[in-house]
This record gives structure tokens, C-alpha cells and sequence, in this order.
């Protein structure tokens, strides 16, 4: 999670996940570390590092920190799931990597997620563009948003990212990437399309796509999902960081990759519904009215069974508690009052149709477990419209 913090100084200090988001700090040895805010630039200090052998295929999971403004689908703290490749320029590798990502998002289960891709050029290209846009919203200043003012001074690019209303015409008249990609460039990013789509992967061209941190060179991708608000509906995103292994003192080396955020891949989840309820989630509730050790050692007893299994507390009513065991979800309530007790003997309650049967107490356990595995799956877990990866 602790990188040194000149990891990220090095190639990044004209965004602001660099130069204003970054957690960094003394430690007690005087050296200047920083809360990791992304994982690619590590991957390739370790590459530079260890120099093993190409391709090299990673992934890493874990929390990341930005100092952000934080709000519903942007947190301080927040984790990635990412895979990198290291050591190949061929557009394929590229086709596998975003290929890789939307097989993903489509096993969980997301269909309102969609693929932008774009390209940035090589290092060359992007700087002579980046000079075109510079002087073009230079002439076009005072349209532009107060905060786009300032983000052009640190980094036109991002000006192309703008969601303002106010920046809308400025960006959309704004000079496009694409007519100053060479004939290299330009090849590379047409393999890269026509593999997504022999491989079946629907993508939209996105000239306004830049991405948060300077690094990215030729292909960039971003995964958006219209069930989020579209200030923070990237739900992951990547690109080729071609001179990435050579800034950090590294040979040449080309690589790519992607991260996928996961706070907001659930939230998507979420606002599709995949993963169903997840309320009401036990399968059996005992409500003991006879004030003895019943319900402690039937619970008890179903969950080293492995019956998910829950109980009121506190000594409260027969009402009270069947309430409780209605809004549990339970699929079987378990009833023990003061003449089943007696008797060596508890009411197994269907709590779908009412339906009641006695059993003995000692037998309770293997009387429930196989009346639950005679239910439909559906009833005695949360219903879920699709099994997750
Ligand atoms: P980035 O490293 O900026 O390219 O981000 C990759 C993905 O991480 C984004 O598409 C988001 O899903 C997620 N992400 C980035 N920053 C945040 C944040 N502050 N809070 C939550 N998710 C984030």
C-alpha cells in the first residue's frame, strides 16, 4: 500500500491524482512515501526492478487513496482489481486486455456497462496535440468554465473531460486526437478494433476519452455503466503506458493494462439488481417460549449442521417473537413452548403455507435439513438472477 512516493512524482506531475490527491508523508527513516492512489505505476517499478520475462502477466487487488471530494461513488479510500501485461506491443495483447474486462463485467451479470475506446497516439503525436488543443482553448478561454481555466493550465487534456455544461461547445468543437495519429499509430488502433470485434466485443469510439493519469500512450479505454450518475459511471478503465518501464529507469518496454474499480462495479451491481435480495437470509428461527436452554442449543446445533439459523433474545413474547421469525425470511420456523418441552418435542412451522409438524427435539436437526433439501434452491437462499464468476 506504501510506495515511494518519487514512484508516482515521476510519472504523473501534471495530474492531480499526483500533485493534489496524493497521500504522501515522512516516515521516521526521512523518506517521502505515499499511499499508493494507483497500482500500474508500482507494477512497472517492480518490472524495472526485477526485469523478468516478457510477457509478463500480473493482477493485483487492493485499496488505493486519493484525497478527492468525496461522494457517492468517489472515496478517499477505494479498491481495484487490475491486470497489467509488460513486454509486448502487439495490438492483440491490447484485444485479450479490454477483452478480458468485458467478458467480466458480462459474467456478473452488468448490461448497462459499455466499452469507449480511443487513442492517444505515441509520445510525439500527443505532444503536437496537445499543443493544438493548448492554443485552441487558449483562443477559446473565456467560454470555458472557471475550473476549466484551471485545469488548462495544468493539463489540456483533461479539459476534453470537462462534464460542465458551460464547456460543452468549447469541447465538442475542440481539434480530435484522431487527426493527428500517424500511419503506426493508426494501424495499431485499427487491429485493436477490428480484433474487439472479431472477438465479439461492441465498442464506441471516444474522441473526448482521456484519462486521469499522463502515462497512456496509443490505445485507452474506459468501461461506463448508465445506471450510475455520470459524473462517476467509469466503472474501470485502462490503457497502453508504453514509456512507463523507461521513465521509471527500466528498458523500453511496452505494456497495458486495466483496472477495474470495484466500489462502483457493485454499485452497478446494485442498481441492476444481479445479485438479487440479500435480505431475509436464514433458513430457520427458533422461538422458545418455555424459558429453558431450547433455542441456545437448537441454534446452536443447526449451525454446526450448517443450516443458517438465527433466534430472538430477551425473553420476548410468542408474538414477538414469530414476528421476528417472519422478518427473518426464515423458510421454517422452529416452536418450543412449555408442553413441547416437556414432551422432548418442538413444532416445526412452514412459514410459507402455516403448514406444523412435531418432531422430537433431538431429531430436529436432521428433520430440518432434510426438509430444506427438499425445497426449490430458490427458497432457502436470496434469489440471485445470476451466479457471480
Ligand atoms: P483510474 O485509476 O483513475 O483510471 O480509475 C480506474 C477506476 O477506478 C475508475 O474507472 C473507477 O471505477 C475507480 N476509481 C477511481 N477513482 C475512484 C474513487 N476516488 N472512488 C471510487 N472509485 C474510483
Amino acid at each position: 500500500m506504501f510506495e515511494d512516493a518519487g514512484v508516482f512524482h515521476r510519472i504523473g506531475e501534471g495530474t492531480d491524482v499526483v500533485s493534489k490527491e496524493m497521500y504522501d508523508f515522512e516516515d521516521k527513516g526521512g523518506r517521502t512515501l505515499a499511499l499508493r492512489p494507483e497500482q500500474t505505476a508500482s507494477v512497472c517499478r517492480a518490472f524495472a526492478q526485477h526485469r523478468p520475462q516478457t510477457p509478463w502477466k500480473v493482477w493485483y487487488a487492493g485499496p488505493n487513496f486519493r484525497y478527492e471530494r468525496s461522494q457517492a461513488g468517489r472515496y478517499r479510500q477505494f479498491d481495484q482489481v487490475g491486470v497489467e501485461v509488460l513486454g509486448s506491443d502487439d495490438p492483440e495483447v491490447d484485444v485479450e486486455v479490454i477483452s478480458l474486462a468485458w467478458d467480466f463485467y458480462r459474467a456478473l451479470g452488468l448490461t448497462r456497462v459499455s466499452l469507449l475506446v480511443n487513442s492517444l497516439g505515441e509520445g510525439e503525436e500527443r505532444q503536437r496535440y496537445e499543443a493544438e488543443l493548448t492554443a485552441y482553448l487558449g483562443r477559446r478561454r473565456d467560454s470555458l468554465s472557471e475550473s476549466a481555466r484551471a485545469t488548462m493550465e495544468r493539463n489540456p487534456l483533461r479539459v476534453l473531460d470537462s462534464k460542465r455544461p458551460e464547456d460543452a461547445a468549447v469541447v465538442a468543437e475542440a481539434p480530435t486526437m484522431s487527426e493527428f495519429l500517424g500511419s503506426s499509430s493508426r494501424r495499431h488502433f485499427e487491429s485493436v478494433l477490428g480484433g474487439l470485434d472479431s472477438v465479439g466485443v461492441p465498442w464506441v469510439r471516444s474522441e473526448r476519452l482521456v484519462r486521469g493519469l499522463d502515462y497512456y500512450r496509443r490505445t485507452t479505454f474506459e468501461f461506463v455503466s448508465d445506471s450510475l450518475e455520470s459524473a462517476q459511471n467509469a466503472v474501470g478503465g485502462g490503457g497502453r503506458y508504453d514509456g512507463l518501464v523507461a521513465d521509471l529507469g527500466g528498458p523500453a518496454t511496452g505494456g497495458i493494462g486495466f483496472a477495474l474499480g470495484l466500489d462502483r462495479t457493485l454499485l452497478a451491481c446494485d442498481s441492476e439488481g444481479v445479485f438479487g435480495t440479500t435480505e431475509g437470509t436464514v433458513s430457520v428461527f427458533v422461538v422458545d417460549t418455555a424459558g429453558s436452554s431450547g433455542a441456545l442449543s437448537l441454534t446452536h446445533a443447526l449451525r454446526r449442521a450448517g443450516v443458517s439459523a438465527d433466534r430472538a433474545f430477551d425473553g420476548k413474547s410468542m408474538k414477538s417473537q414469530m414476528k421476528a421469525a417472519d422478518r427473518s425470511g426464515a423458510a421454517y420456523a422452529v416452536l418450543i413452548g412449555p408442553d413441547e418441552q416437556s414432551a422432548g418435542t418442538c413444532i416445526v412451522r412452514d412459514m410459507a403455507d402455516g403448514t406444523q409438524t412435531t418432531c422430537r427435539i433431538d431429531e430436529a436437526v436432521p428433520t430440518l435439513r432434510a426438509m430444506l433439501d427438499r425445497r426449490p434452491a430458490t427458497s432457502t437462499a436470496p434469489s440471485t438472477k445470476k451466479e457471480a464468476p
